[in-house]
């Protein structure tokens, strides 16, 4: 069967080669640690696991939810950031449920962009930002994230042209794979680029809550003025480790939110309101559990960080995300480096330009493993390479 062009057009799988790869060592018994995938492996905390047990039980949670999700639910997402970033907003019209964030991200573009628009798209990112968009009909206009501006898009070099025929902007810090973390300077500037070309922003912060070495990331919202020009999505699945539940939010200008409300009244019928009450107690609840899980990925990360200079590289981490986003050695290829080391080492690493072509010339590496795993598979590289510089 034919499909639509639009599904054809999509690119190419890139981690098809790999899992292939993966499959046979498997098939040969060999244990394969993947340092590749992206999703906690702690549990979530115990608490929201009982508030989940405890609405599940009441058959009024048993029907269909609002497509803009309970007004409890938006209620304790607006006090969060109220007590996170004294930022005020009203939970009626500026705050809607999502089932995950990344629902959210992939329909935004659907609200606003059509046929001969333009998107512009960090590159490396997060994949839904731009196929989301292209499956709406826009173009993809890149802006590359490269290290020697710390990852941040340099919004000065966009043609003034491309900005004056885009329509929307996606932004994420701290990013995901880079792990780079953005001043709220960064962000106001990016409101007055908005303001001047009439663009839509829309910033996801999957990641706030995780970072490192006492810094806290500014929310995209505190930035003044940038509820005229744009939303911020934001996800329990990092936070909390509940990206099995599927519970989000997009929060910010009333325009954007009702846009994005009455799409999802029209193709979805919300979230399950149980989950929405077990963000509730994740949100108003301890926030320690946040913080000991904080407390885990910084240690991984020194793991990772001194199996890394073992092997001879010499990188300082950035301060956000579950990610550590490293240069791949001379010569290689992302993709040769990725197969080179799932080969010799049975380690899954994932190439930087499953994240976009100015993803080339790095791989990253997760978290999201137990630390005798990380290092397990650290001291396999060092065994299978020695040093690479
Ligand atoms: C994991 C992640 C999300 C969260 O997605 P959910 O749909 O809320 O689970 C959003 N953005 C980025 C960049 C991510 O890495």
């Amino acid at each position: 069967m034919k499909v639509a062009d639009r599904l054809s057009a999509l690119p190419p799988y890139l981690f098809a080669r790999i899992e292939q790869m993966i499959e046979e060592l498997e098939k040969k018994n060999i244990d394969v640690i993947s340092l590749g995938i992206g999703d906690p492996d702690l549990p979530t905390p115990p608490h929201i696991v009982q508030a989940l047990i405890k609405h599940a039980q009441n058959p009024e949670n048993h029907r269909y939810p609002s497509s803009a999700g309970l007004m409890d639910f938006r209620r304790a997402v607006t006090e969060w950031y109220q007590r996170r970033f004294q930022v005020e907003l009203d939970p009626a019209a500026e705050v809607v449920t999502l089932i995950g964030s990344k629902e959210g991200i992939g329909h935004i573009s659907f609200c606003y962009l059509q046929d001969g628009d333009i998107a512009l798209i960090p590159d490396p990112g997060y994949p839904v930002y731009g196929i989301g968009a292209a499956l709406a009909g826009a173009e993809n206009y890149l802006l590359p994230l490269e290290e020697k501006n710390h990852f941040i898009p340099d919004l000065g070099s966009v043609p003034s042209d491309v900005a004056r025929k885009a329509r929307l902007m996606f932004l994420n810090y701290p990013n995901n794979p880079t792990g780079a973390t953005c001043t709220r300077q960064f962000f106001e500037e990016a409101v007055e680029f908005a303001r001047s070309y009439d663009i839509i922003i829309c910033h996801d912060a999957a990641y706030s809550e995780i970072t490192f070495n006492g810094y806290s990331a500014p929310s995209f919202l505190e930035a003044p003025g940038a509820k005229d020009v744009g939303i911020e999505f934001h996800s329990l699945s990092k936070t909390y480790n509940m990206t099995g539940w599927r519970l989000g939010w997009a929060a910010g200008n009333a325009e954007l939110v009702k846009a994005l409300t009455t799409i999802k009244s029209n193709l979805d019928s919300g979230a399950f309101q149980a989950i929405q009450y077990a963000g509730i107690a994740a949100l108003e609840g301890s926030q320690n559990c946040v913080a000991e899980m904080v407390r885990i990925y910084q240690e991984r990360r020194q793991i990772a960080l001194q199996g890394l200079e073992d092997l001879g590289w010499n990188i300082s981490l950035p301060q956000g995300s579950i990610y550590i986003w490293v240069p791949v050695p001379p010569r290689y290829s992302s993709a040769e480096f990725a197969e080179l080391v799932l080969e010799k080492a049975a380690v899954v690493i994932t190439p930087g330009t499953g994240y976009g072509k100015f993803g080339e010339g790095y791989f990253r590496i997760s978290l999201t493993l137990p630390s005798e795993r990380l290092k397990e598979a650290l001291a396999r590289m060092k065994e299978a390479f020695g040093t690479f510089f």
